[in-house]
């Protein structure tokens, strides 16, 4: 079922692309939780990490690759997270799986 996220790789609804290749995308989160907020998202569409499958193992792989090269140029260079909410309970609201890059200020853990 095709989700917001959707509609913003089909261009439907505007975003701030920061990155894009052929296999996902990433944009500045609307609501950002640190200076630099972006979400990475593949263009196929997956409703979160627990549905991806062995077949999405090369993406998965890429995506990761992709949000520390996101990181590196818009991060400012310095540490950077990297998270993925699966599930209601665990904060996701948009089932269209999405990694979180989050930098631009200290980081405590555990997280909330
Ligand atoms: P999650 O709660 O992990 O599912 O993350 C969903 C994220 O999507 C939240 O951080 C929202 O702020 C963000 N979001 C919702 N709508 C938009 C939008 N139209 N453009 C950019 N980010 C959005």
């Amino acid at each position: 079922m095709s989700t917001l996220f959707g509609k913003i790789i089909r261009r439907e609804i505007p975003s701030d692309i920061v990155y894009e290749d052929d296999l996902c995308l990433a944009f500045r989160d609307i609501n950002p939780q640190a200076p630099t907020h972006v979400l990475l998202i593949p263009k196929k569409e997956i409703a979160g990490l627990s549905d991806a499958g062995a077949e999405d193992q090369a993406l998965l792989g890429h995506m990761m690759l992709a949000a520390a090269k996101v990181a590196r140029q818009i991060g400012g260079g310095g540490a950077f997270r990297v998270v993925v909410n699966n599930g209601a309970e665990a904060g996701q609201s948009v089932f269209h799986l999405h990694l979180h890059v989050l930098a631009g200020r200290p980081f405590r853990w555990p997280p909330g």
